[in-house]
């Protein structure tokens, strides 16, 4: 967890490819408690300027850098944990100027880890993107950022000018501010067209992104964990996670807990142990929805599952963004399931048949049932539906709610069966006890 301040190793003159002494423990990506922004001289003083590695000039499908993530085991933080080093390579190996692409729209609103990391350490974010920029060729970075953090990266940027830290010019560009605008095909639709729907284009963003060129996107925490392998190597960022899942990762907790906020912890530890981090529980949590809205909801006796994608896999959920709410025992995991979905069925970008109406009716029905007002056919209408919905969108949009829906339909089975019968006496606030975005009540 966080707790510990974090042993900052040897600043100053850069050693040669990962033999900077790294921090032995945590935190690696977040400051120490208590410590508000990092500004350029003391992000220079914890961890030194990028090392020269990080700055070759080499065949760009050989650059060491993308050795290095590879042997790492580093995979992305923005929730489809896919091989950094896969992306950067396969961005490598196109011909021309490529461009880099900094996600930290971070469009979940209960979600805080990208905003965190950008408003406390932006120079460990930037560091990254420029430090793939080398990797993969690019000639221009993009950093697409949540409203709330873009004059603290705007500063960054300008302090950063002049200091040769990096060959590459870096503008940051304001997202837009809906749950589907993070989703890549919209991120480069933004930058290009100032729309931020998701695109269908058969080009991939590796092949073909922003200005028709081989486009790198990453999330903001991935690339800062990049800054941290280029200066202190695969072995120490191995040190801490599984050999599976190496590395940290930073959760946001929410709900039942005592102090909500955002939290590294190493890939592997127990959700009770992220969830002591966080205060410990209030109450005795019910349920915990993980990986973010497009998540899972897995029974409160797994929380002695290990936070990673091989831990939560068995329970059908993934770590995805890094989201983990605690439901509070004395609310109703139907109505606040409801809630959500109402939620994300208003957040689809309009542009295919299954997403807009499909989803309304599902979030439409799921109210009937937490109203307790169902039909006895709610609930195959409901699995039908979800079955012709799956797939069926540009974007993955309709599939994250299909998740969460059948994930519900399994662990509050008990309490749908109250709605059903008309009993359930959970209370019902006005606004959610997870904090989800406020709706009209149900
Ligand atoms: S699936 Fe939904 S959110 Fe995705 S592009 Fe289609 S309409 Fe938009």
């Amino acid at each position: 967890m966080n707790l510990a301040a974090p042993d900052t190793g040897a600043a100053g003159a850069p050693l040669p490819r990962g033999e900077r002494p790294g921090p032995s423990g945590l935190p690696r990506l977040l400051p120490s408690a208590g410590e508000r922004l990092v500004d350029l001289g003391a992000h220079l003083d914890r961890f030194g300027p990028l090392p020269p590695l990080a700055r070759l000039r080499v065949r760009r499908d050989h650059h060491p850098l993308i050795g290095m993530v590879e042997r790492a085991g580093l995979t992305g933080r923005g929730g489809g944990g896919f091989p950094t080093a896969r992306k950067l390579a396969a961005v490598a190996a196109q011909r021309g100027a490529a461009v880099v692409v900094v996600n930290a729209v971070e469009a979940e609103p209960v979600s805080a880890k990208d905003k965190t990391l950008c408003g406390l350490v932006p120079h460990l974010v930037l560091d990254g993107a420029s430090a793939a920029a080398e990797a993969v060729g690019a000639r221009r970075i993009v950093v697409v950022a949540h409203p709330t953090v873009v004059t603290t990266l705007r500063d960054a940027v300008r302090g950063r000018a002049g200091r040769d830290l990096d060959d590459v010019p870096i503008e940051v560009v304001t997202a837009a501010d809906h749950f589907v605008a993070g989703e890549e095909s919209a991120v480069v639709n933004w930058i290009e067209h100032g729309s931020s729907v998701p695109t269908s284009s058969p080009r991939r963003p590796f092949e073909e992104g922003v200005e028709r060129r081989p486009t790198l996107i990453n999330n903001a925490e991935t690339l800062a964990h990049v800054a941290l392998i280029a200066r202190y190597g695969e072995d120490w960022f191995r040190s801490l996670g599984t050999d599976a899942e190496p590395g940290t990762i930073l959760v946001t907790a929410r709900g039942a807990v005592t102090r909500p906020g955002v939290y590294e912890a190493a890939l592997g530890t127990a959700i009770s142990d992220v969830v002591r981090a966080a205060g410990g529980p209030v109450g005795t949590p019910s349920a915990f929805l993980v990986g973010g809205y497009f998540g899972t909801w897995i029974e409160a006796a797994v929380a002695h599952a290990p936070f990673s994608r091989e831990g939560l896999g068995p329970h059908g959920a993934s770590v995805g963004a890094g989201l983990l709410l605690a439901m509070p025992s004395s609310c109703c995991g139907v109505v606040e399931t409801a809630r959500l979905v109402r939620y994300l069925a208003g957040q689809s970008a309009g542009q295919c048949g299954p997403c807009v109406f499909g989803l309304r009716a599902i979030s439409d029905e799921l109210v009937r049932v937490a109203r307790r007002e169902a039909s006895p056919e709610s609930l195959s209408k409901l699995r039908r539906w979800l079955g012709e919905v799956e797939g069926r969108g540009a974007c993955a949009h309709p599939d994250g709610v299909v998740r969460l829906v059948r994930s519900a339909l399994t662990v509050f089975g008990d309490e749908i069966e109250r709605h059903m019968s008309g009993g359930c006496g959970a209370r019902h606030p006005e606004q959610s006890a997870l904090g989800l975005p406020s709706v009209r009540s149900l």
